[in-house]
């Protein structure tokens, strides 16, 4: 049973059979009965991408290819990662439970990250995710990606939150050589191809629901953002989340 959702007394059992680029695929997780928030929800968001991205990786395999992506590997960890609102917060109060003086250690390479990025003139495009337009993504993306800032998360080139990690990071993972990773570019990276786009579509729908409305918050930042943003979304019971992502991963309607 997901811990974040302790207080929750009662569970129901969240089920479907989906058919993916023509193979079946069966998800099963207990979610709250009860009015939780969206990001009570995350347990189930992180499960239903890890569903997604197995078929994908069986998918890949059975093409031939293989899978680059290991532990101390961590070169795309220094990219830009898109993460929702509701994963902001959730890593700051992530970061809030870590012991001392780990706590303190992540708290400061989070400022070290945004006082490079100040410096590099990208801090004040990234604190407005919101305004940058979607041509501006990608060459936002390869300046950040040249500051070789690591997300305060990685330790010995490895994710150290692995089981907690964002939406956005459980998606990524290439079939082209490791060695490509330091350098990419369109030609020289192959990720594994997803049928379904969980991490997008999850926060397509945080930011349908949350007054703040923005398509994403910068993995980098998110501890700032969510010290000067509360989060707003609604109560509603598990299974109407669960109805709604279902509908948006898989473009049918609820
Ligand atoms: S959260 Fe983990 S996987 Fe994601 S960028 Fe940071 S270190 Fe890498």
């Amino acid at each position: 049973m997901p811990s974040e959702i302790e207080n929750s007394s009662q569970w129901v059992n969240a089920a479907a059979e989906l058919v993916i680029a023509g193979k079946k695929l069966k998800v099963e997780m207990p979610v709250p009965a009860g009015p939780v928030r969206l990001s009570d929800m995350l347990p189930f968001f992180r499960y239903l991408t890890d569903s997604f991205v197995g078929l994908a990786e069986e998918n890949a395999r059975a093409a031939g290819a293989t899978v680059s992506c290991k532990k101390g590997c961590g070169a795309c960890c220094r990219q830009l990662v898109p993460i929702a609102e509701i994963e902001a917060r959730h890593l700051e109060e992530l970061v809030g439970r870590l012991p001392e003086p780990r706590r303190s250690e992540i708290r400061a390479r989070f400022e070290r990250a945004r006082q490079r990025l100040q410096a590099a003139g990208l801090l004040d495009a990234l604190l407005e995710p919101g305004q940058i337009a979607e041509e501006a993504v990608v060459p936002l993306g390869l300046a950040y990606f040249g500051l070789g800032i690591a997300c305060p998360f990685l330790e010995d080139e490895s994710c150290s939150i692995h089981a907690e990690r964002p939406l956005a990071c459980r998606e990524y993972l290439v079939v082209s050589p490791a060695e490509h990773c330091a350098s990419p570019s369109a030609e020289s990276i192959e990720p594994v191809k997803l049928v379904v786009h969980t991490a997008k579509a999850i926060r397509a729908m945080t930011a349908a629901w949350s007054s703040h409305g923005v398509r994403w918050v910068p993995l980098v930042l998110a501890a700032s953002w969510a010290e000067t943003h509360a989060d707003t979304t609604p109560l509603r019971p598990g299974v109407e989340w669960v109805r709604e992502a279902f509908a948006r991963v898989t473009g049918r309607p609820v």
